[in-house]
């Protein structure tokens, strides 16, 4: 513990995400901004993402080679971006006169598993991390990476910067984290999508989870997941305006809840389709056992009869069709079909006021049949409805649903 009481109280964890250190000249608008930050009193400790387009670029690389590949040569290559940001942030602060110091996972011990592409935090060295802030040197630490025990670079999965900053958050013990972005807050919509979508003062961890599992990239789900464990109150704000945005707080900090809170799409689906599969449960135990092993995260499960057979159908994330695919071939017999329906979305409505009340499903399904927006997949909870529709019809759905929710900022339900 330091020897200043007020010390611990004046640190911030801030992250930038891609956009926000998309150019030089951001970059420079990010130092200006922490200058600011210092002079107020502040003691910041900065987390930054690739600069915006850089990952996919890595990424793109790696698939004109390989298509399939995943392992540690992946990670090696996607984690680069950030040593490239954080660099030109640490120049761009020493240029101010400003003590800063670029930090790779490594240097921090910020310890993963092995699951590449997708590995989990297990451990930080908070205690280092907070000795540069001791010795008035502001850490510049790369997002998206770890190291696993055999000192492998991971990374934390697409969008996992924010994930870092959380976890530096809750290793030293900070009550908030700020997320800075291109959006001033979270809306009721992806404001891309739906232009007059409302801002959120306050949403609750539950619902973000539900948001971040659901599609919406605004926050990775695995940061929120740790916010909430950690009782990390999360602001994210915008990058290019000096005002506040949306807290993410405990579900008792907030009073009134509409039945929905927002709507959700997600580009990044991707349906398999198995036909015929074998009748019983150890067949699905181990199908799903083997594409965890590798992984996959699967998302909604549906099986039906359909007269010569049974077929299984299920969705994963676009960036998991590889992993799939590999996963499938090792383990299904030759008899059984397989068909990739790419192209799909996920629309969603979310919000725990939905918990007490009747009848959300039947608007919601009513909302998309005025629409003539075929569904696919479904799945809920108590604060969610989700359906797999194709992703060329998010828009029109979106937009639908959010007029049909009250969640536009101008006119009524
Ligand atoms: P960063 O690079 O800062 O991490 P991301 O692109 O990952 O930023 O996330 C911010 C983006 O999330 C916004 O530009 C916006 O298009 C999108 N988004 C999706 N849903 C929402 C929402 N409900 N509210 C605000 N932004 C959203
Ligand atoms: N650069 C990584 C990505 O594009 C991590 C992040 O931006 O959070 O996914
Ligand atoms: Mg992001």
């Amino acid at each position: 513990m330091p020897a200043d009481p007020g010390f611990l109280s004046r640190v911030r964890v801030k992250k930038y995400g891609g956009t926000s250190v998309g150019s030089l000249e951001r970059i420079e608008g990010v130092a200006a901004r922490l200058a600011e930050d210092l002079a107020r009193g502040e003691i910041p400790i900065v987390v930054a993402s690739a600069m915006s387009g850089e990952t996919n670029r890595l990424v793109a690389l790696a698939e004109r080679i390989d298509p399939d590949y995943r392992g540690a040569a992946y990670d090696v290559l996607v984690a680069s971006g950030e040593q490239v940001s954080i660099a030109l942030l640490a120049i761009a602060l020493q240029k101010r006169g400003i003590r800063a110091q670029p930090l790779l996972a490594y240097q921090l011990g910020i310890q993963t598993d092995s699951v590449y592409s997708k590995a989990r935090i297990q451990k930080i060295e908070g205690e280092t991390l907070l000795g540069f802030c001791r010795r008035g040197v502001v850490p510049v630490v790369a997002g998206f990476q770890g190291v696993d025990e055999e000192d492998n670079i991971t990374t934390l999965g697409r969008g996992g910067s924010d994930t870092t900053a959380v976890a530096l958050a809750a290793a030293i013990r900070a009550p908030s984290c700020e997320i800075y972005t291109d959006v001033p807050a979270v809306f009721t919509a992806d404001p891309r999508l739906v232009p007059d979508a409302k801002e959120l003062a306050r949403v609750s961890f539950e619902e973000m989870m539900e948001m971040a599992a659901l599609g919406s990239k605004v926050l990775h789900i695995r940061c929120v997941e740790l916010a909430a464990k950690h009782g990390i109150r999360i602001h994210l704000r915008s990058t290019f305006e000096a005002r506040a945005g949306t807290w993410i707080v405990p579900e008792g900090e907030i009073m009134e809840n509409p039945l929905v809170t927002a709507v959700t799409h997600d580009a990044n689906t991707c349906v398999f389709v198995l036909h015929p599969v074998p009748a019983g449960t150890g067949f699905l135990a181990d199908l799903f056992d083997r594409l965890a092993s590798r992984g996959v995260v699967v998302d909604i499960i549906t099986q039906s009869d359909t007269g010569d057979g049974r077929r299984l159908a299920f969705s994963v994330t676009k960036e998991d069709v590889a992993l799939t695919r590999q996963a499938l071939k090792e383990f299904l017999p030759a008899q059984v079909g397989v068909e990739a329906l790419e192209g799909m979305g996920k629309i969603s409505i979310v919000g725990v006021g939905m918990r007490n009340n009747f009848g959300v499903a039947a608007r919601f399904f009513r909302t998309l049949a005025d629409a003539r927006i075929p569904v696919q997949l479904v799945t809920t909870s108590e604060i969610k409805i989700g359906a797999v529709v194709a992703a060329d019809a998010l828009p029109k759905a979106a937009d639908a649903l959010a007029g049909a929710f009250g969640l536009r900022a101008t006119g009524g339900v």
